[in-house]
């Protein structure tokens, strides 16, 4: 069985399914059952029931207020796929964008109105990067289904999954755009969703669907807003659809860290690709990442950095075999903040992978650093 990347799933599941769920490792098989969640998921959506106050204030497309002057966050309840509860037939954990949200709120590190919640990207948009053939293949359940590697998906009417499923993945790319404008303007943000780096112009794959990244550099360069891009990759998958979205563009160096002996293959080739070894812990890791990332940084030479933060490295991930304990990962993404930070590039933070149970919680430790006071002046705040 390969493994692949998904985004978003079910914690529970995961713990209930074991490590084989059959033929895919997306979703459980479908029951009877599934027939009357899907059948329910429509109403379920338009009902909003049981949101609680802080998620339906993010839900309108506004502007926030960056923190400390410099630190945007960008989210939006509508990134949240909704099918009345069959969501939980995914494997992995559907409600990390949401729990690092609240949890962010309830620690008191942002209030609601400070976060910028991004409108649905367009056609026009998405036409930047992928092929109209396509966008119009995503109409098709079918096909939806293969990209997401469910058949489950096949079961729904393909007005039901485009609002549930493809309208989140637009609400969540229209962040990443968002996000990488804001940080041009203001320094850092932090998109909680994106990071969709198996999507491919002509494709899908590993539960990505929209190139959000390559789109997000696309908008900016039409907008005059940069010429050149750095995109550090460090989720425990190699980003082949954004490699092979920027291929042969000069103006885009891609730098990636992924366990070599697991999706995608065959890899796809980066400017800078850093195969690691399963097993692999802390020290070497680090060891490697602080040596190659002047490199990436001077070769890129960019006026944006774009950072995908999976955290599928860590030890004990259920799709990935690297062992990097949450320390090591929060020290992870300093690394490459301390590095823009000190180069003064604009830099946006977008999630990525991550499939274990603290999967979010070491994200939120992560993210919780970056809005602390000092992290776009390369010092660090508690973690
Ligand atoms: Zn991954």
């Amino acid at each position: 069985m390969r493994a692949v990347c998904p985004v978003i799933g079910s914690e529970q599941l995961a713990r209930e399914s074991g490590p084989c769920l059959g033929r895919s490792l997306w979703f459980r098989q479908p029951q009877r059952s599934s027939f009357c969640l899907i059948a329910l998921a429509t109403a379920a959506l338009a009902a909003g029931c049981g949101v609680p106050e802080s998620l339906r204030l993010v839900q309108q497309p506004r502007n926030g207020i960056p923190l400390d002057e410099h630190v945007c966050l960008v989210y939006s309840q509508r990134y949240q796929i909704n099918l009345g509860g069959a969501e939980r037939l995914h494997s992995f954990d559907i409600n990390k964008y949401a729990k690092i949200y609240l949890q962010l709120v309830t620690d008191g590190l942002i209030r609601p109105e400070d976060v910028y919640v991004p409108a649905e990207i367009g056609r026009e948009d998405l036409l930047r990067v992928h092929t109209p053939e396509y966008l119009a293949r995503l109409r098709q359940p079918s096909a939806l289904a293969r990209y997401l590697e469910s058949g489950w998906v096949t079961l729904m009417l393909p007005g039901v999954a485009d609002a549930a499923i493809l309208r989140p993945f637009r609400y969540a790319t229209g962040g990443t755009v968002l996000a990488a404008r804001l940080a041009v303007r203001y320094g850092v943000a932090v998109n909680l969703g994106g990071g969709y780096h198996h999507a491919e112009p002509d494709r899908g794959g590993g539960f990505c669907i929209y190139a959000d990244m390559p789109i997000a550099i696309r908008v900016l360069q039409s907008e005059g807003l940069i010429r050149r891009a750095l995109v550090v990759d460090l989720d425990a998958h190699q980003g082949n659809g954004t490699a092979r979205c920027m291929t042969g563009d000069d103006d885009v160096f891609t730098f990636d860290m992924h366990e070599e002996d697991i999706y995608p293959f065959p890899k796809e080739t980066n400017d800078l690709d850093i195969p690691l070894t399963a097993g692999m812990e802390d020290d070497e890791y680090l060891r490697l990442l602080s040596g190659h990332l002047p490199e990436a940084f001077d070769r890129a030479r960019p006026d944006i950095v774009f950072l995908q933060v999976g955290v599928d490295v860590l030890a004990g991930d259920r799709l990935a075999r690297l062992r990097l304990t949450p320390e090591a990962i929060i020290e992870r993404d300093r690394l490459v903040f301390d590095e823009a930070g000190r180069r003064r590039f604009p830099i946006v933070m977008v999630l990525g992978g991550g499939y274990s149970r603290q999967a979010w919680q070491v994200q939120y430790r992560s993210i919780r650093r970056v809005l602390g006071r000092h992290a776009y002046r390369g010092e660090s705040a508690s973690p």
